[in-house]
């Protein structure tokens, strides 16, 4: 029934011995035919001290690892000889920055703006439903913010499709929002002739191979190679889509990826502001915040103990347990391994946090999340188990909803 399969996972689940994440999550493959695969391939290494990627390149930013340390006074040399070949000399934009308004698009247009003098352009491919609070912190951007913005909106009916199929087939319903987070940058920066592009975070920080760990610059292989028919979103073909589930070209061009022709065509380049600037979560949130006078949610985001990371979508909720399900890592997984990189937790209290709330079902969207996607209460558990790996879930009690009835085997200590 499946034509994605999540596997390849280590048998044997491993913790960092920094951090609380494991060995488990793994990079689905989107684009098809690639040269080399880079399906299925471990999120984070762990070196043989038992240290994950994400952990020593946080110990190389603070200059605390034991070699190759960032002197980051030579990367904003790099920075700035990179904007020189760019600057704008009659004002017009020469950087496009995308981004929610969150507290990193901010920091980053902001910086661009006020410390290195650039005119950047900011750009927003919107959320799969906004929250009240997503919708009113985007607005409040534009009011208080010094930057400009573009705001892209797909179709309810073409992006609830593509949510769908994306969790029907590799049980991964936001994936269209990334790739449309993704992508859609490349396309205005071609159609305004804007080549410069800053994304935030480096690849190594999200998961990389290590002979892309020190790049400043998006890889190639981020783009298509093939013709647009071919390109795999949502598990399918885009042809696929097109032909059997009638969803129109346009209504899937801006969530696709340019072909790699087209970016060289056009000389398109894509930084990784982080690569150049440190990037640290609360620092980053307070000064975003003072800039736009954004606001933290009401309550507590169900699966973590946070109010501040990612609160726009009210889809965001099944993006992590769909990945607490896949890999046994949720959302306090997540934040709790980045807060403790960067040194505002302890080891104990983070294992606690994730004890806690990891795998917290996200209750509060759940009747708007099963109308967005058709699908039945019945269904939505049925396709949920058939992607619970064996190596990592133990059937407990007969009790289904919101998935009480699984238990991890393997609990964090
Ligand atoms: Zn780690």
């Amino acid at each position: 029934m499946k034509n994605f399969k999540i596997n390849k996972q280590p048998e044997k689940v491993v913790f960092c011995k920094l951090c609380v994440y494991s060995n488990q999550k793994v990079v689905p493959s989107t684009i098809k035919n690639d040269k080399k695969d880079h399906s299925n391939r471990n999120f984070l290494r762990f070196n043989k001290d038992g240290v994950c990627s994400a952990c020593e390149l946080i110990l190389r930013k603070k200059k605390l690892n034991k070699k190759n340390n960032i002197d980051w006074e030579k990367r904003e040399n790099e920075l700035r000889i990179i904007l020189e070949k760019f600057r704008s000399r009659n004002g017009s934009f020469d950087c496009i920055v995308p981004g929610s308004g969150g507290k990193d698009s901010v920091f980053q247009a902001e910086t661009l703006k006020k410390k290195y003098g650039m005119n950047p352009l900011t750009v927003t491919f919107s959320p799969i439903i906004y929250t009240d609070v997503g919708m009113s912190n985007f607005h409040k951007w534009s009011q208080n913010g010094n930057v400009n913005n573009f705001l892209y909106t797909p179709s309810g009916k073409s992006y609830g499709k593509l949510v769908e199929l994306s969790f029907k087939n590799m049980l991964h319903p936001f994936q269209p929002f990334i790739f449309g987070q993704r992508h859609f940058a490349t396309h205005i920066a071609i159609k305004l002739k804007i080549p410069l592009i800053f994304v935030g975070e480096p690849h190594s920080e999200f998961g990389s191979d290590q002979d892309e760990e020190d790049l400043p610059y998006m890889l190639e292989r981020y783009y298509s190679k093939n013709n647009n028919e071919k390109i795999n979103i949502a598990g399918l073909e885009t042809k696929e889509l097109i032909n059997k589930h009638k969803i129109n070209f346009s209504d899937l061009e801006y969530f696709l990826p340019n072909d790699i022709n087209l970016i060289r065509e056009n000389n398109i380049k894509q930084y990784f502001f982080g690569y150049f600037e440190k990037m640290q979560p609360q620092e980053n949130f307070y000064k975003a915040a003072k800039i736009t006078k954004f606001q933290t949610s009401p309550e507590r985001t169900e699966g973590t103990y946070s109010k501040y990371n990612s609160i726009d979508d009210k889809i965001d909720g099944f993006h992590y347990w769909t990945s607490y399900v896949k890999f046994g890592i949720g959302r306090a997984t997540e934040e709790a391994s980045n807060e403790l990189r960067h040194g505002y937790i302890s080891r104990d209290e983070a294992v606690n946090l994730v004890k806690k709330y990891d795998g917290e079902f996200p209750k509060k969207y759940f009747k708007e999340f099963l109308s967005l996607t058709n699908i039945s209460e019945s269904e939505f558990y049925e396709i949920v188990d058939s992607f619970r790996p064996d190596h990592l879930w133990k059937k407990v009690g007969n009790d289904y909803r919101y998935g009480k009835n699984w238990q991890l085997k393997n609990l964090l200590k």
